[in-house]
């Protein structure tokens, strides 16, 4: 399998795809502590939109309002009926499945080669894939609560309901992740950090590294190969040893079939 579409960088100077994909394998073969630090382009290829793409979420408003608005904090209590309107539309996609870049993580964590998954998705897809070491640092769609009494929902108690989605003791179900304006989660942040930081490799893939703290959780990291797997350049490219830009699921699919 070749890729045309995809641009390679060895050290900071350009390199064929084959030589990007052969320069990859060869980082992987040599590692022993693999972290992967992932974003919204690691689901594209499942079907899940980004954000930032062109045919991302945030080119189009929603009832006249932009996106990153709805997913505020405060948007949520102001208007939950426009929150969870656009949430069952666009934020959750249950049928979607993992692509070939879930399933090469999976095959790394049963070689015990893979130390973490450190994604700011909150589809689930790294647990569909099979993975346990997964830092979902954004939450997750599957996990949902009662903002009274915290008692906890399934999916399709936001999927099969109509409006704003309600617990037994009347409160508002909603769901498990980080909305803009909200903390990070404590010990999710504090696992991933000690992750990141005793990793050899590194791989950035999918993600703009645009949203803030979770972009900066790179600088903690000390080992001896950056790689970054993603369509468009990123603010890491200039540090990592490696850059592939491209396609995440064809590079792993590749690197799949080349075993
Ligand atoms: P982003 O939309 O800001 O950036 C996505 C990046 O991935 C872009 O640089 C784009 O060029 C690249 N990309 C898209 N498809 C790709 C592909 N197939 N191969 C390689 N690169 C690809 O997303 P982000 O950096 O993750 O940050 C935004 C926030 O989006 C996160 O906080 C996350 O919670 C949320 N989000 C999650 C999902 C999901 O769970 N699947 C979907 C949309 C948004």
């Amino acid at each position: 399998m070749d890729l045309p579409s995809t641009a390679a960088f060895i050290r900071g100077k350009a390199a064929s795809p084959a030589e990007g994909i052969a320069g990859l394998r060869e980082i992987l073969a040599g590692s022993k502590r693999i972290v992967f630090f992932g974003g919204a382009g690691v689901s594209t290829a499942s079907g899940i939109p980004d954000f930032r793409s062109a045919d991302g979420l945030y080119g189009e408003a929603f009832r006249g309002l932009p996106p990153e608005m709805i997913l505020s904090r405060s948007f949520f209590y102001l208007h939950p009926e426009i929150f969870f309107d656009f949430w069952r539309k666009h934020m959750v996609h249950p049928e979607a499945k993992p692509n070939a870049a879930h399933r090469y993580l999976y095959e790394l964590e049963k070689q015990d080669r893979l130390r973490g998954i450190v994604t700011q998705n909150i589809d689930g897809l790294h647990r569909d894939a099979g993975n346990i070491r997964v830092y979902e640092i954004h939450g997750s769609v599957r996990e949902n609560y009662c903002t009274e009494c915290n008692a906890p929902y399934p999916l399709q108690a936001v999927l099969e309901t109509e409006g704003i989605p309600r617990c037994e003791c009347g409160g508002v179900i909603r769901p498990g992740v980080v909305l803009y304006g909200e903390p990070l989660e404590k010990y999710v942040c504090i696992g991933a950090i000690r992750e990141i930081t005793n990793a050899d490799t590194l791989i950035v893939a999918g993600t703009s590294l645009s949203v803030e703290p979770a972009a900066s959780f790179l600088s903690h990291f000390e080992g001896k190969h950056l790689a970054v797997i993603n369509r468009e350049p990123t603010p890491a490219d200039e540090a990592a040893s490696l850059v592939l830009r491209g396609d995440v699921a064809e590079v792993f699919s590749c690197l799949s079939a080349a075993g």
